[in-house]
């Protein structure tokens, strides 16, 4: 599934105090320049930035249908009852049509979020946990799978945001981006073994052992004079 967005516009943003934006709109435009993105707020210090805008607690949950990351406690267990962090940024709702496309094209049917999480083997792609487990390093928390929007760096410079599967823990530390054209660059220049390895992990979805490290795992238990038997070998072969 893949979700295209604009690329982002130098134009200054709208002031978030005008009062001629409908609530929504401004409760956006606060998160952006207030908050900022991995940052937490109250919603007492929410109310007091609007004071004259009726239930902008409601508004602010409103940019959710549209793209944006807004996390209470009950979503991330790191925060206090009374924090809420904004997460990440969705559409850009203060541009004219952008509101409307953007609900259509971010809200996921079930259908869709379980294709995506079944194309990623129900694994979080961000720390490699399953949907339910407890974490290594702390094995009270269960893991929550969730789906996350990815910004990649598409060849040609475009940027795609295209949906992952991530586990809540993973997901509170903010939008990632992955440069596909940088990552695609070092693989083309991996040598043709490398390559081949690669694909053979690429296929069974982890790092197998492969024939390198099976004769890397024997090679290391010879005594020397077999060592040395083998590096002559392989440096006859390097000629
Ligand atoms: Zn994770």
């Amino acid at each position: 599934m893949v979700v295209t967005q604009g690329t982002e516009s130098d134009m200054t943003l709208p002031s978030w105090q005008d009062t001629k934006l409908g609530g929504k709109i401004r409760a956006a435009l606060w998160l952006e320049t207030e908050v900022g993105v991995g940052n937490t707020f109250t919603k007492a210090e929410l109310r007091k930035a609007f004071p004259e805008v009726a239930q902008i607690d409601r508004r602010l949950r409103d940019l959710r249908d549209f793209g944006w990351r807004i996390d209470t406690s009950r979503d991330d267990p790191a925060l206090k009852q009374e924090e809420q962090r904004y997460v990440a940024k969705g559409a850009e709702v203060w541009i004219p049509g952008q509101a409307k496309t953007a609900k259509h094209k971010n809200s996921l049917s079930a259908a869709q979020r379980t294709k995506i999480m079944s194309d990623d083997n129900f694994l979080c792609r961000t720390c490699g946990i399953g949907s339910g487990e407890p974490y290594e390093d702390d094995k009270d928390v269960l893991s929550h799978l969730n789906v996350a929007r990815r910004e990649v760096v598409l060849p040609g410079g475009a940027i795609e945001f295209q949906m992952v599967t991530e586990c809540k823990r993973c997901g509170s530390t903010g939008t990632k981006q992955v440069d596909l054209a940088a990552f695609l660059g070092q693989v083309e220049g991996l040598s043709a073994l490398e390559q081949q390895v690669f694909a053979s992990w690429i296929a069974a979805d982890q790092r197998t052992r492969g024939a390198m490290e099976k004769l890397w795992g024997i090679f290391r238990t010879l005594p020397v004079a077999s060592r040395e038997a083998v590096r002559q070998a392989v440096a006859g072969d390097n000629k």
